[in-house]
């Protein structure tokens, strides 16, 4: 068996993406709210990932990793399995690459999100959620076609993408004294814990996770990844599991706390972005704003940096966040 522990990604490799995405990817902007500085008692600067191509932050990760495929990799195409933002990452990519792409869906996923990635270009493959097994469904499929699987988080391209995220808002914004970044399987989180540490290493870096699924809490309390139920949350890009082999060992060492919000919190946080900022926000997408109001740090007088991860909400769902 392979015991071997993989190389972790570092800033050098969040620097190399950088220079990857420059052009293709946007620079979003960096939005303040004297309402919402004045709710928390600190100056916010919000890094509006929620206005990034296809919606998310995700189109960095999955940019930087399919942008280094060698030419036989870039003939068979990419592979992913994804009913989220991951799958239209993936295919935007692909598409911007010139390069196939099948992305392995629930057969009951939204038809907008269905829709959303075959526009993108992307061949979708459908399986049953309850008598098949998407991991196995995508190793034969990779197996078969010859396609290169790239994961969600766990992979040192996709994390070193994420990671422009902080970079870009260091950048622009100097002495943050915390940085809050909202968490699923980690991605995210690490690679804005490479960028603060080469950039701003006085700031603290914040995870927030839904409570439901305080997976990464439960981690760093036990020193070992814990792994736990689909926690239900309507935060649904942090329904993940458990943190991955390789963000795990980054947040141990880098990550200051994790902190977690309720859906009573995120949907509050919602309005608000729609009410006062004029921003439409996923549910996932308002984890950080939410932690940073709720989740007792102290941070009086302080500059803080929250990470609006995303916007693509089913217009159906989000009125009735709204309505609530
Ligand atoms: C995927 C996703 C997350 C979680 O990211 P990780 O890298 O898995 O921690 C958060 N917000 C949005 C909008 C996402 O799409």
């Amino acid at each position: 068996m392979d015991t071997h522990t993989p190389a972790l990604p570092t800033y050098d490799d969040v620097a190399a993406a950088a220079r990857r995405l420059d052009g293709v990817a946007h620079r979003t902007p960096v939005l303040r709210s004297s309402t919402a500085d004045a709710r928390v008692g600190a100056q916010l600067f919000f890094k509006c990932e929620n206005l990034q191509r296809m919606g998310a932050f995700k189109f960095r990760g999955a940019y930087n990793a399919l942008s280094q495929f060698s030419d036989a990799q870039r003939e068979r195409g990419v592979l992913a399995f994804s009913s989220g933002n991951h799958a239209q990452a993936i295919a935007l990519s692909a598409r911007l690459l010139d390069m196939p792409a099948v992305i392995v869906m629930p057969e009951d996923a939204p038809a907008a999100k269905m829709a959303a990635t075959r526009e993108y270009g992307a061949q979708v493959v459908t399986y049953n959620r309850f008598t098949e097994d998407r991991e196995a469904i995508s190793r034969r499929l990779a197996t078969e076609r010859g396609m290169t699987l790239v994961p969600p988080f766990d992979h040192p391209h996709v994390i070193a993408g994420q990671g422009t995220v902080a970079k870009e808002l260091f950048e622009e914004v100097p002495d943050l004294d915390y940085l809050f970044v909202c968490l699923g399987g980690g991605g995210l989180l690490s690679g804005c814990l490479l960028a603060a540490k080469a950039l701003a290493p006085g700031c603290q870096v914040i995870g927030v996770e839904p409570q439901a699924g305080n997976d990464a809490q439960q981690s760093l309390r036990a020193g070992h990844i814990v792994r736990i139920e689909t926690p239900r949350t309507i935060a649904d890009g942090a329904q993940t599991p458990s943190l991955g082999e390789l963000t795990f060992p980054i947040i141990q060492r880098d990550v200051a706390d994790i902190l977690t919000v309720t859906d009573e919190q995120l949907v509050d946080a919602l309005r608000f972005f729609a009410e006062r900022m004029k921003i439409v926000v996923e549910p996932t997408g308002a984890l950080a704003f939410a932690g940073a109001q709720h989740g007792g740090a102290e941070l009086h007088g302080k500059r803080v940096g929250i990470v609006i991860s995303g916007g693509n909400v089913d217009l159906a769902r989000y009125a009735r966040f709204l309505g609530e």
